[in-house]
């Protein structure tokens, strides 16, 4: 609720760190999803300094505020000099990995001349794919990837492509597995075809580049692969910038074009815009650029190499516990792990780790591939990753202990049929605590949660998900 009259900065403060009690640690590495961290302090206090000093900075007019420009060719340039660019190359200093993808798309939609325009991509895309599709009015196509090493696959994509096509996509790599998609070749056939193809390097984009002469293989990926037009790098992952910070880079500058957006169709202030969002903070420009100064290349050599060494014991440690396996064969380091074992629920072991203090991110199962979960190593997780075996161990004993989540009879039924617009918040509230899937001290049984969405088709999960959030900004 709004004061009558305003408080003070002490009050204010002290509610935001009262709010924050309940939140995940975003530092220390525990929480192996959502959060970067170098495990340098001082490199996020300058960030964050960064950031203020940039705060109240408006984007939407970079000829009032040159500066916007003088520090996004900065940050344009180092990406694309590690990205297979050159000094020239057009980019887009976006808020993230979703919008640099939904101006790739746009890119590709504008500048092809195909009247009911198609993407396609392979099953392990990111999400961001589908929005930019459903925003942008845009069909989207999906292609089965390899069931033993999830990586695309260079001939269906191939079949996939249409004179409707404007832009085919592979990831280096792809989040799930954490594999990459083999570039070279599906851009190849791209290019033959004639259509765009966009690198989808948010995770891997400012990672991959630094492991390279450090012993760990790293095929072309970037925009020196021929037929490869676009390609995405968030910074806000890898480049451990606060959130709010990705590059889109394009192969011609008729592209970057394409992404841009103008109005002078009406009767106040010209419009020139080159991201989704018009006024908006320059925050995050100056935070990824200052953290990108204070990094500097051999910290980021160095950050990355712990990064995968921390992956690549996971990897070994995790062989040594019964019933788990990780899937595929991981380039760098994001690690899935699936269990083998009927027993041993992993979305069970997820909560189970939660409450020895890490978080494991579950996900559900898909055509093909198992459900398992997902660890995203990063800068500090070296330190800490024998503790993290040891609580895997201990978390798969538990989940073999408890037995998997139990799905209550009939909900399935239920969920598949229910016509959704027909419960109101409250009774969606009510259906979720009644199949043990409410909040129960303070904490939801997520392993309940997980097993029901899992077992129900793609479409009700999505209707269901709808509701959840909905449900929980309600009342
Ligand atoms: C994180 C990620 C995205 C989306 O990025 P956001 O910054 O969350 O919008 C896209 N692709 C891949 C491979 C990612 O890992």
């Amino acid at each position: 609720m709004l004061p009558e009259n305003g408080r003070s900065a002490a009050d204010l403060l002290a509610e935001l760190t009262r709010l924050k009690a309940a939140d995940l640690p975003v530092r220390g590495g525990k929480v192996t999803a959502y959060v970067y961290d170098t495990g340098r302090p001082e490199v996020h206090e300058v960030a964050a300094k960064a950031y203020m000093e940039m705060l109240e900075v408006n984007c939407l007019d970079p000829t009032a505020f040159p500066s916007i420009v003088a520090l996004e060719k900065d940050v344009v340039g180092a990406v694309a000099a590690m990205l297979g660019g050159g000094a020239h190359t057009p980019g887009i200093f976006t808020s993230g990995g979703t919008e640099s993808i939904i101006l790739a798309v746009k890119a590709a939609r504008d500048s092809a001349d195909a009247p009911n325009p198609q993407i396609v991509v392979p099953v392990t895309a990111h999400p961001a794919f589908h929005k930019a599709a459903h925003y942008l009015g845009v069909d989207l196509v999906t292609v089965p990837v390899d069931t033993v090493t999830y990586r695309a696959d260079p001939a269906a994509t191939a079949a996939a492509i249409t004179d409707r096509t404007v832009l085919v996509v592979v990831s280096a790599p792809s989040y799930p597995q954490g594999v990459i998609d083999p570039v070279e070749e599906i851009a190849a056939l791209c290019a033959e075809r004639g259509v765009r193809c966009h690198v989808d390097a948010c995770v891997g984009g400012w990672l991959l580049p630094w492991l390279r002469g450090t012993g760990t293989e790293v095929p072309p990926f970037d925009l020196s692969v021929p037929g490869v037009t676009s390609i995405s790098c968030d910074l806000h992952k890898y480049g451990y910038a606060p959130k709010g910070a990705s590059v889109v880079l394009f192969s011609d500058e008729k592209l970057r074009r394409a992404a841009y957006f103008a109005s002078a169709d009406w009767p106040g202030y010209t419009i020139i815009n080159s991201t989704v969002q018009s006024s908006k903070g320059a925050g995050p420009l100056g935070g990824a650029w200052a953290t990108m100064q204070a990094i500097g290349a051999q910290g980021y050599r160095d950050l990355a190499a712990g990064a995968v060494a921390a992956a690549r014991r996971l990897a070994e440690g995790v062989k040594e516990i019964p019933g788990l396996r990780v899937m595929g064969d991981p380039a760098a380091s994001l690690v899935a792990i699936a269990s083998d074992d009927p027993r041993l629920d992993v979305f069970v072991l997820s909560d189970k780790a939660r409450a020895h203090g890490w978080f494991i991110q579950p996900q559900l199962s898909y055509p093909g591939i198992p459900a398992n979960v997902h660890l995203t190593l990063t800068g500090v997780s070296l330190a800490g990753v024998d503790a993290l075996l040891d609580v895997l161990a201990t978390a798969a004993a538990e989940a073999v202990e408890s037995g998997p989540a139990p799905v209550p009879e009939g909900i399935v039924e239920l969920l598949t049929d229910l016509d959704l617009d027909t419960v109101d918040d409250k009774g969606f509230a009510d259906l979720l605590a009644s199949v043990g899937a409410g909040p129960s001290d303070g904490q939801p049984e997520m392993a309940v949660v997980n097993a029901i969405i899992d077992a129900l088709p793609t479409e009700t999960r999505e209707a269901l998900l709808i509701r959840f959030l909905s449900a929980l900004y309600s009342g």
